[in-house]
């Protein structure tokens, strides 16, 4: 998974528009629309690291920084060997942060993909 990928899937998984999100980020009004742009560019990975808008969105959300700073490892140096946890294609739920439901938490929906219970099946 690239790092825009994750930080996509956990804002919508949180709920939260780019706007809004900038919205909250901005430190001025004038600021919102130059961010909202940000935030695109780093979701589409054209911007592959920027960390400090990324912490920034991770006090907001539920989003692991740290997972989010491997993913940005292995975008930089893809033989990397750093381990990576499993991440939901769905909603980027991974097993330390996964989705709490009024059935619980959730869990893998099988071994083939990385989906878990909380998101419809992968259509592939
Ligand atoms: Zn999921
Ligand atoms: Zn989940």
């Amino acid at each position: 998974m690239t790092p825009g990928t994750y930080v996509r899937l956990r804002r919508a998984k949180a709920g939260w528009k780019r706007s809004e999100l900038a919205v909250i980020i901005a430190a001025t009004p004038g600021d919102r629309a130059a961010i909202e742009e940000e935030l695109h560019a780093i979701e589409a990975d054209h911007i592959i690291e920027n960390r400090r808008r990324v912490a920034q969105i991770a006090d907001q959300i539920d989003l692991d920084f740290n997972i989010y700073l491997t993913l940005v490892g292995f975008a930089q140096d893809p033989e990397s060997e750093l381990p990576c946890p499993r991440i939901c294609t769905g909603c980027g739920c991974t097993w330390d942060r996964p989705c709490a439901s009024k059935d619980g938490l959730c869990g893998w929906r099988d071994n083939e993909t990385d989906r878990c219970t909380a998101c419809p099946p992968a259509l592939d």
